[in-house]
């Protein structure tokens, strides 16, 4: 069994909705031991979309880096994303952000994600998991981690 991390946004329709349901979908590829609260943030790269909707959830799972992200992006595919632009709008990502301690890298696949350490609305949610990336978080530029703000549940 492997511990696997893994990053989830979305800014098509309505994305918090799409968000919780890729983590229920997370399920089927083990068990999820941890999860974020979501999150709204800027849109990254291109600047002209909707905000986005971002979470962290750790699964343990016996599938390996590759069939993991397969996995992944078969439940992309299901929860309505189609192939678009680079950085543009997108109903949902999922995006292996860790995989136990691996470094790994071919075409397809570069673990730990590339942009894992310098991503607010990745190491915001992930320091909400995992204390480890407290100091990571810390490190960014004050406006880059107030710009990722906790969305509040309806139960809060
Ligand atoms: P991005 O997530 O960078 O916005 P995409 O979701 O369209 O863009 O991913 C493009 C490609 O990135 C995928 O087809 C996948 O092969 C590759 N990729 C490389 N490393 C990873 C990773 N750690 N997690 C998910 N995808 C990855
Ligand atoms: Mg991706």
């Amino acid at each position: 069994m492997a511990l696997a991390t893994i990053g989830i946004g979305g800014n098509i329709g309505d994305a918090a909705a799409t968000v919780e349901r890729a983590i229920d979908a997370l399920h089927e590829l083990g068990r999820v031991i941890a999860r974020s609260s979501l999150y709204r943030s800027d849109p990254w790269g291109k600047r002209d979309q909707p905000d986005f909707t971002n979470a962290v959830a750790r699964i343990e799972t016996a599938l390996a880096p590759r069939a993991l992200l397969a996995a992944l992006q078969t439940i992309e595919r299901r929860l309505g994303r189609v192939p678009g632009e680079h950085w543009g709008p997108r109903a949902i990502d999922l995006d292996i952000l860790l995989y136990d301690d691996l470094g790994f890298e071919d075409d397809l696949l570069r673990i730990p994600h590339r942009h894992l350490f310098e991503r607010a609305f990745v190491l915001v949610p992930l320091a909400e998991i995992d204390a480890a990336f407290e100091a990571w978080r810390d490190a960014l530029p004050r406006r880059e981690r107030e710009s990722v703000e906790r969305i509040v549940g309806p139960a809060e």
